[in-house]
C-alpha cells in the first residue's frame, strides 16, 4: 500500500528524511497543502508565496522523474489539514503519512492534530526532524533548560555532533507507476502586491545546488573577511533555498566537510564562520520551541515588554519607504523591496534603526520584513529582530546602538552600495554619500535625516533605562 509524504518547507527529493523513510515502507504519494489565506495572515508576502509556488512546481518535476504523483490541495486554515490528509489517505488507500517537522507554534499544533486524527483513524503519521541536526530539546543546558544564549548552544552543537546526524538521507529509486493521478498545479492567485521578477531567485534544487557549489568554490574561504560588506557578494544567498528546504543544512555541511579536510569546527576560517551561521539558523528554531512565547508576538526578555514604543506613523512610513535621510538605511530598504533579500549587516542596521533610533515596536519591522523577504522565515526573522531590539536572546545590550553613518563608512567605505541603490547620490563624492550635507546635495531630491543620531540615541537609552528602573 502507498505511503503519503506531506511536503511543506522541505521542497526537495534529495536528502529528505521523511521521503527517505516513506520510500522504505512502500510506494510514495506526495501531497502539498497550499494554505494561502493562513500564510497571508501569518505575514508572508507575495515574493515568498511566489517562490513557494515555483518551488512546488520544481518539486513536482523532480517527483515525476521518480514516478511519484504530487497531489495539490488548497485549504483555508491549518485546521483543515487533518481532514484533507485523511481524505487523501482514503482515496489512495495509504496507511501511513510522513512529514518533516516545522517549528513555529501553529505549525507544531497543526502537526499534533494531524497525528491525533491519523491515530484515531487507525493510521500512522510520523514527524521527522530534518531541518536541524538536533531536535529541539536534544541540546539543553546543564540545568536541563533550552539555551537562551547562542555561544554555549553552538559549543554543545559541535561537541555532540556525530557523523550520523548530518549523514545524507537516501534519494528514493524511481518507482513503478501508481494508479493515482497527479493534480495540475494552480497558478498563484492575484495578490495585493506583485511579486518581484522570479528570475532573481530561480526555484528548485538545481539552482540551490549551483549556488552552494559556486559559493564554496569562489567565496567560502573569503567569507569571514567579506561577509559584512554589502557591496561585495560575499555570502551564499542561499537563505530562500534553506527556508523552503530546496537545499538542506546537511547538504551544506557535507559540502563544507568535503572542502575543509573533514572538519566543521576547525580549518579554514571562512568556512567555519559560515558553518556558524548555519548553527544560528538551528539555534533560533530551538528557541521557537523552547520559548514558545516568541511565537505569540511576545518578547524573549519579559521585562522589555513594558517598553514605551513610539506610535509614529510618519516615521514608520519613512523607514518602510527608504526616506529616513540615512543613506545606508534607505539603500538597504530599497534593496529589500526590489530584490526580496537584504544583506545581513544591513538587516541589523535597519532593524536597530527602527527599534532604537525611531523607537518603533520591533514587531512592526518584523512584519514588514516578512512581507518582502523571499527568505522570510519566522524563527530567523523573529530572532534577528529581537536581537536588534535588545528584547531577545543574546540581545545586543540596549546601550550598544549602531551609529548608522559609522556602519556605512565602515562597511561600504567607497559608497558603492549606496550609489547602486540610491542613484540620486551617485553623483556625490564617494565619501560624502554616507551623510550628504545640504550644501553638497544642491538640487538632489534626498530627504534630510528624520532624527538626529545623538538625540535619538539618548531617547532610546532613556526608554530602556526606565525599564530597569521600573
Ligand atoms: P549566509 O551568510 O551565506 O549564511 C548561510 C545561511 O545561514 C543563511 O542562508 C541562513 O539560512 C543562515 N543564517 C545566516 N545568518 C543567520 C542568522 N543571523 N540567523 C539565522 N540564520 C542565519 N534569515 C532568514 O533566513 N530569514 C529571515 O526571515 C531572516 N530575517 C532576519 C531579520 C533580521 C532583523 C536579521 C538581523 C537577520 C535575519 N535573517 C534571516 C538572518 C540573515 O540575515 C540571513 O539569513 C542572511 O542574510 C541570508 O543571506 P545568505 O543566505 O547569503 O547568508
Amino acid at each position: 500500500t502507498p505511503v503519503i509524504v506531506w511536503f511543506r518547507s522541505d521542497l526537495r527529493i534529495h536528502d529528505n528524511t521523511a521521503l527517505a523513510a516513506a520510500a522504505r515502507q512502500g510506494p510514495v504519494v506526495a501531497v502539498f497543502l497550499r494554505c494561502l489565506s493562513h500564510w497571508r495572515r501569518h505575514g508572508h508576502g507575495a515574493n515568498k508565496l511566489d517562490f513557494w509556488g515555483r518551488g512546488v512546481a520544481a518539486l513536482r518535476d523532480s517527483l515525476d522523474g521518480l514516478g511519484i504523483p504530487l497531489l495539490h490541495r488548497d485549504i483555508d486554515y491549518f485546521a483543515r489539514a487533518p481532514a484533507t490528509l485523511l481524505e487523501i489517505a482514503r482515496e489512495t488507500g495509504a496507511r501511513a503519512l510522513h512529514f518533516n517537522h516545522e517549528y513555529p507554534l501553529d505549525e507544531q499544533r497543526r502537526d499534533r492534530d494531524v497525528i491525533a486524527a491519523f491515530q484515531e483513524a487507525g493510521l500512522a503519521a510520523t514527524g521527522h526532524h530534518d531541518a536541524v541536526a538536533f531536535a529541539p530539546g536534544e541540546l539543553l543546558t546543564g540545568k536541563g533548560d533550552y539555551y537562551g544564549v547562542f555561544t554555549p548552544f553552538a559549543k554543545a552543537w559541535h561537541r555532540q555532533l556525530t557523523p550520523e546526524r548530518i549523514a545524507l538521507r537516501n534519494t528514493p529509486a524511481p518507482q513503478a507507476p501508481l494508479p493515482v493521478a497527479a493534480d495540475p498545479l494552480p497558478a498563484l492567485p492575484q495578490l495585493d502586491d506583485t511579486p518581484i521578477d522570479g528570475r532573481l531567485w530561480p526555484a528548485g534544487e538545481g539552482p540551490a545546488a549551483d549556488r552552494l557549489g559556486r559559493f564554496l568554490r569562489y567565496r567560502g574561504r573569503h567569507y569571514q573577511r567579506q561577509r559584512d560588506f554589502p557591496a561585495i557578494r560575499g555570502t551564499s544567498e542561499l537563505s530562500p533555498y534553506l527556508a523552503l528546504g530546496m537545499i538542506s543544512p546537511r547538504q551544506c555541511l557535507q559540502a563544507v566537510l568535503a572542502e575543509n579536510d573533514g572538519t566543521l569546527a576547525e580549518g579554514d576560517a571562512g568556512l567555519t564562520a559560515w558553518v556558524n551561521e548555519l548553527v544560528w539558523r538551528e539555534f533560533y528554531r530551538h528557541v521557537a520551541v523552547g520559548f514558545p512565547r516568541v511565537c505569540r508576538h511576545r518578547a524573549f526578555q519579559r521585562h522589555t515588554e513594558a517598553l514605551a514604543w513610539r506610535d509614529d506613523e510618519a516615521d514608520f512610513r519613512a523607514w518602510c519607504e527608504g526616506r529616513t535621510g540615512y543613506p545606508i538605511v534607505d539603500a538597504a530598504i530599497r534593496q529589500l523591496v526590489a530584490t526580496g533579500w537584504m544583506h545581513n549587516r544591513l538587516r541589523m542596521v535597519t532593524a536597530m534603526f527602527l527599534s532604537k533610533h525611531l523607537l518603533i515596536d520591533w514587531r512592526r519591522g518584523e512584519d514588514f520584513f516578512l512581507r518582502h523577504l523571499v527568505d522570510g522565515e519566522f524563527c530567523a526573522n523573529n530572532g534577528g529582530w529581537q536581537w536588534a531590539a535588545s528584547t531577545g536572546t543574546d540581545a545586543a545590550p540596549y546601550f550598544r546602538i549602531f551609529n548608522p553613518t559609522t556602519q556605512s563608512t565602515r562597511f561600504d567605505p567607497d559608497g558603492t552600495f549606496l550609489a547602486e541603490w540610491l542613484p540620486e547620490l551617485a553623483g556625490l563624492p564617494a565619501k560624502a554619500r554616507h551623510a550628504p550635507s545640504i550644501d553638497l546635495l544642491g538640487g538632489v531630491d534626498y530627504p534630510a535625516p528624520i532624527v538626529d543620531h545623538r538625540a535619538a540615541r539618548v531617547r532610546a537609552l532613556e526608554a530602556f533605562k526606565a525599564l530597569t528602573a521600573g
